[in-house]
């Protein structure tokens, strides 16, 4: 019993999760707040954040050298974004295909990008990709103390 719990705090992951400047301008907070919510999974951090321009180049700095990067620097902080932290058992995949493949026409109908965006370079919604690039977002996006520790009162309906 205790060496599965040991192994099952470890399967815990976080994930940050970002609605990008047209998802907030087209009233799609909330919405996408939702999906994440009803899989059932803990919401850890949020906030609505204009970001300066040298966070957005941090954290898309694997993607400096493509030539849209400009174009995606000038998308990102070009109106409030709203930042998340999100924890759960296998999030950081789940979360991606709850979001669905980066350019919308190819993401599949019941993903938030397949059923709510068309053009890549509007796709409302971000995921980190990795475990390790979403501690690293997370520690971003969000100062010391705005990501609380809570147990949701749910927790025993949604893990065994
Ligand atoms: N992007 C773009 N043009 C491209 C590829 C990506 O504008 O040809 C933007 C798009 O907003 C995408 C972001 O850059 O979401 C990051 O690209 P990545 O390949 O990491 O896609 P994601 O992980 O967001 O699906
Ligand atoms: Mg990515």
């Amino acid at each position: 019993f205790l060496p599965r719990l040991v192994a099952s705090m470890e399967d815990v992951e976080e994930t940050y999760i970002m609605v990008k400047p047209d998802g907030v301008q087209r009233g799609l907070v909330g919405e996408i707040i939702s999906r994440f919510e009803k899989k059932g999974f803990k919401l850890t951090g949020l906030k609505l954040f204009q970001c300066p321009k040298e966070v957005a180049e941090e954290h898309y700095k694997d993607l400096r050298s493509k030539p849209f990067f400009p174009k995606l620097i000038d998308y990102i902080t070009s109106g409030p974004v709203v930042c998340m932290a999100w924890e759960g058992v296998g999030i950081v995949a789940s979360a991606r295909k709850l979001i669905g493949s980066t350019n919308p026409l190819q993401a599949e109908p019941g993903t938030i990008r397949g059923d709510l965006a068309v053009q890549t370079g509007r796709n409302i919604v971000h995921g980190s990709d990795s475990p390790e690039n979403g501690k690293r977002e997370i520690a971003l996006w969000f100062k010391e103390g705005e990501v609380c520790e809570w147990t949701p009162a749910l927790a025993p309906w949604l893990r065994e």
